[in-house]
């Protein structure tokens, strides 16, 4: 073999050595790609009495999906303990046995009326889980709705108080509640959609999700990156417009929004319109000065429950209870027509941003 020959053959070993290492390079580009590509799934379901909508992303579409129905599964195991509609739910039994025995409990259900009480406290009754018998009396979103007779209110109102409810726990999840006056009925209404959004978020996290949106009827809770940057852009609810119609947008990072409003369940009976939020002090719907309260928080359950309670409050008390407790979210916007104020607590101003001009803007001090 001549010199020429040699040379040429290890040229030639070097060619192909160059292109299988650009195959092996394009291979390893474009496993890289399809690992970095991101499926989302989205799932909708009726439960809770309210449409549920999960959006997530990270994994393979089928992981992801997968671990959905999983969250899904969630919800439905959560309702069944935490639903006053469900006649044997844990909330059912214990309204059964009212002034009569305590009941055994989950651990879900005993930590979901700890917190209750504990915002029942903290907002001085605005908040109260035993508003059932107002909310059965009235029957606000059933095909039974009316407006009660005044003795009936009383009688109604002489059911309430949150202080009639014992807790109690022992060794090894022995846990058990008990309303001690007969025809008490806990109502968590105002709080279990958060607590579920929340639970919902954690099966999620669990499973690997990178990222999703869980919505719970308008519970929402975000976590990992939104799909354009990392903060996701949520528009509030304008109050006195159609269903997707905005008055501005709040950005939030690993978070629960919720909202509470008038506009959500009523009926109407003489021209008047009847909400579904109580004042527990009157028996009736809070006859409020505000038309919605938004609360963003870590947790949806915190959310929900102050969202409500602040409602009931209306503005100045609310304004009050807010410089109170400088760690809570808020924007609540004020009842008065085209005139209403959106007002909002210092640490959210920054990243809200108000769309609908005709609103009034401040910042409460
Ligand atoms: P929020 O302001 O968060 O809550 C209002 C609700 O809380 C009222 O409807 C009442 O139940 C209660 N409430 C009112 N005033 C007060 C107060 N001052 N303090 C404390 N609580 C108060 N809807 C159906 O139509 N059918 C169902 O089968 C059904 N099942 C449900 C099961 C569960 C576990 C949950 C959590 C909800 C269910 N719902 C059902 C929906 C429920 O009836 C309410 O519509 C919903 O929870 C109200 O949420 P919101 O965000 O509109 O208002
Ligand atoms: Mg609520």
């Amino acid at each position: 073999m001549n010199l020429e020959n040699v040379t040429r053959q290890k040229q030639n070993k070097k060619i192909l050595l160059a292109l299988f290492l650009l195959i092996a390079l394009c291979v390893l580009a474009l496993m890289y790609v399809q690992a970095r590509q991101i499926k989302r799934v989205d799932v909708e379901s009726f439960k809770l009495g309210t449409l549920v909508r999960i959006s997530a992303w990270g994994g393979s579409e089928t992981q992801v999906a997968s671990l959905i129905d999983g969250a899904l599964q969630e919800v439905d195991r959560l309702e069944k303990l935490f639903s006053a509609n469900i006649p044997d739910s844990e909330v059912s039994e214990i309204n059964k046995n009212a002034g009569v025995l305590p009941v055994r409990v989950s651990g879900e259900t005993y930590e979901l009326a700890s917190r209750s009480l504990y915002w029942a406290r903290q907002t001085n009754g605005a908040f109260d889980p035993t508003i059932g018998p107002v909310v059965a009396l009235w029957g606000i979103g059933t095909n039974h709705a009316k407006v009660p007779a005044d003795e009936e209110i009383e009688k109604a109102i002489s059911l309430l108080g949150y202080e009639k409810l014992r807790f109690s726990s022992g060794m090894e999840d022995d846990y058990a509640l008990f309303l001690t006056q007969k025809g008490q009925r806990l109502d968590f209404g105002a709080i279990a959609k958060g607590q579920v959004a929340d639970f919902a978020a954690d099966a999620l996290k669990r499973g690997g999700v990178r990222s999703a949106l869980i919505d719970l009827g308008g519970n929402i809770v975000v976590f990992g990156e939104a799909p354009r940057g990392k903060m996701w852009k949520l528009g509030i609810q304008h109050p006195g417009k159609p269903r997707g119609e905005y008055f501005g947008v709040i950005a939030v990072a690993d978070e629960s929004v919720v909202t509470s409003g008038r506009y959500e369940r009523f009926f109407e009976s003489g021209g008047v319109r009847y909400h579904h939020i109580f004042d527990p002090a009157t028996g009736r719907p809070s006859q409020s000065d505000l038309s919605s309260v938004t609360i963003v928080d870590k947790r949806s359950a915190d959310a929900d429950a102050l969202s409500t309670a602040l409602f009931v409050m209306g503005l100045r008390k609310a304004a009050e209870f807010l410089k109170q407790n400088p760690e809570i979210n808020a924007i609540l916007v004020s009842d008065e027509g085209e005139k209403s104020c959106v007002y909002i607590t210092q640490n959210l101003a920054p990243r809200f941003s108000l769309s609908n001009k005709t609103m009034r803007f401040e910042v409460l001090e």
